[in-house]
């Protein structure tokens, strides 16, 4: 079982400042897919279930609105929220879904972690998005937003990226995915 971590680290600003230096109009993109991870799809379209058991009061709708965000017409992923994982001796087990989780977790140096756990190192199996309280509880919603957005944009296989106004950029505060990520995400999974 391989589990890989990404996080969004608490040096935002420091980041973002550094970025600002380098950044510099390039005339492509390369893909930003996170290693060779991706969902099997096996239809036209992926399907994929997002568990949402983040603090309903903390995160009002910040998870659902991040979740239709990442559905683009254009490319073959449905993700739908709707509770999925089964609870079992406060083990919590979810198949071929992500689970969107928050929690006072702490100085821990993350914002926002995304877990992907896959069977072979390609393949997603289910995967886990974990939002901390600790530093982000009291942030405007656009911020929370950002931070979401990232983390399960990780969980659907893709990594940061540098000088965009993506919410998968590292160092900076977008709080949407863009045509490059949708892009990215359409090539990566590939029905097979
Ligand atoms: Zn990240
Ligand atoms: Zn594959």
């Amino acid at each position: 079982m391989n589990i890989r971590h990404l996080l969004i680290s608490a040096t935002l600003v420091v980041a973002f400042l550094l970025g600002g230096l380098f950044a510099v109009a390039r005339p492509t993109e390369a893909s930003n897919q996170w290693s060779n991870w991706h969902w099997r799809r096996t239809g036209d379209r992926l399907y994929l279930r997002v568990q949402d058991t983040t603090s309903s009061t903390l995160y009002p709708r910040i998870v659902a609105e991040a979740v239709a965000n990442w559905n683009y017409p254009s490319h073959p992923l449905v993700l739908y929220l709707r509770p999925y994982c089964i609870t079992i001796f406060g083990w919590t087990l979810c198949f071929h879904s992500i689970h969107a989780e928050s929690g006072y977790y702490g100085s821990t140096g993350w914002r926002g972690l995304a877990t992907l756990n896959g069977t072979d190192g390609d393949h997603i199996t289910h995967a886990k998005t974990q939002l901390n309280n600790s530093y982000i509880a009291s942030d405007p919603d656009t911020d929370k937003l950002h931070v979401a957005c990232q983390e399960i944009g990780h969980d659907l296989g893709l990594d940061h990226r540098v000088s965009s106004d993506s919410c998968m950029v590292s160092g900076g505060s977008g709080a949407y995915p863009d045509s490059h990520d949708y892009s990215v995400l359409g090539s990566i999974t590939h029905q097979h």
